[in-house]
């Protein structure tokens, strides 16, 4: 039996989206800049999953760009608004130490490569950036605010909206890492008022290696991928359009089936949640906050008094056929204790206790049980 309750770090891709992908592999397979009629046939699918992407989100088409992850959005929003300032008074960077490392480690180049200064806001034990810490942080010179909409290890949504007013009262951007949030919580563009905001596929049940970068037409981004002048001049390369033809299909699908999804993730957390504490009871914490948090995610630490090996709880896990996580998928496969949960204050012993759960649109309440069971033999045994 194979479990995946790991869908933080990717999600199944949708048959449906794979439908929609393969003819623009197979006889749709024009490049979009071309005049022919194959070009023109990619060019209609590329504006036509552009606007899909832009009602979902709630901005203008003219304001999606299609990258290749999460990761070259949160490069491209950074870069491309500090290479603006660049030399200029304005040189004071805000963001967190519980981000995604692509936009911690993009702020970080940015400081040790030019010489920005850079801020890190302390989170709370949730990972939650509260908005006062943002306002005792601004300066004169602060010019960028890159903080995540939700945190993608506990699910921890924090107040983007009020950050936002702080940022526009005071004239600077604010990026948002919105990778997590997509389809689990409302994201309004135009209600966030954001500079930049950060999308990836395959957390949705798209394909890997397609991102979305939100840029507010008002914001200026020096390019990143410099080229053929695709993307309308911000990214250069010919765009993946099966991939693009998928990304229509994934947000279609969160119109038709979002709100089903949400209840699914909903029901199952609370399901989880009830049976282990039927099974643990106060052996069992929960390392995410019980509101403003992700349905979908679930971050669990077990007592250290149940003698349990923590060093190698995610391969137990594994060796039952249970996919979860014990930090940042990115970070898989090396058994080291989440950055995060240390960030937070918990102990390394602690944080290797602890084991992220995250449902998807395929996850069912038999697989909650099957876990809850070989929870017990890990465990006890
Ligand atoms: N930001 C967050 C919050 C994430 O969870 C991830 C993926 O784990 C990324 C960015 C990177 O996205 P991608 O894998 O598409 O590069």
């Amino acid at each position: 039996m194979n479990i995946y309750l790991d869908n933080a770090a990717t999600t199944k891709t949708d048959s449906r989206v794979v439908d929609a992908m393969i003819p623009y592999m197979t006889e749709h397979f024009g490049n979009p800049s071309s005049v022919h009629s194959y070009g023109k046939k990619a060019k209609v699918i590329l504006e036509e999953s552009r606007e899909a992407v832009a009602s979902f989100l709630n901005c203008k088409p003219k304001e999606i760009f299609f990258t290749s992850c999460g990761t070259e959005s949160n490069n491209t929003a950074i870069k491309g608004i500090a290479l603006k300032y660049l030399g200029s008074k304005k040189n004071h960077i805000i963001t967190s130490p519980v981000e995604h490392p692509a936009v911690l480690e993009t702020v970080i180049f940015l400081k040790d490569k030019f010489g920005f200064e850079v801020t890190l806001i302390k989170p709370d034990r949730f990972g939650r950036i509260s908005p006062e810490e943002i306002i005792n942080a601004v300066k004169d010179e602060t010019f960028l605010i890159s903080i995540m909409h939700s945190n993608n290890e506990l699910g921890t949504i924090s107040d983007i909206k009020s950050i936002s007013e702080i940022a526009s009262a005071k004239n600077i951007h604010l990026h948002c890492d919105t990778v997590q949030s997509i389809g689990k919580t409302k994201i309004d563009l135009k209600e966030l008022n954001l500079s930049a905001a950060s999308v990836s596929a395959h957390k949705i049940y798209g394909p890997k290696g397609i991102g979305v970068l939100y840029k507010s037409e008002n914001v200026e981004l020096d390019k990143f991928m410099h080229g053929g002048g695709q993307e309308r001049d911000l990214r250069g390369g010919t765009e993946n359009i099966p991939y693009i033809a998928g990304i229509k299909k994934v947000f279609e699908l969160l119109v038709s089936e979002g709100e089903e999804d949400v209840v699914n993730y909903d029901e199952l957390k609370t399901y989880f949640i009830r049976e282990m504490k039927n099974l643990l009871g106060e052996k069992i914490h929960f390392n995410s906050p019980s509101e403003n948090s992700l349905p979908n995610i679930i971050n669990i630490r077990f007592d250290n008094s149940l003698g349990f090996d923590e060093e190698t709880l995610i391969i137990k896990y594994d060796l039952k056929g249970i996919a979860v996580s014990g930090g940042s998928a990115c970070h898989s496969g090396a058994l080291k204790p989440s950055k995060v949960l240390m960030t937070l204050g918990f102990s390394e012993k602690e944080a290797l206790s602890s084991v992220r759960v995250s449902f998807g649109r395929f996850s069912l309440k038999s697989d909650v049980d099957y876990f809850i069971g070989k929870t017990k033999e890990i465990i006890y045994t």
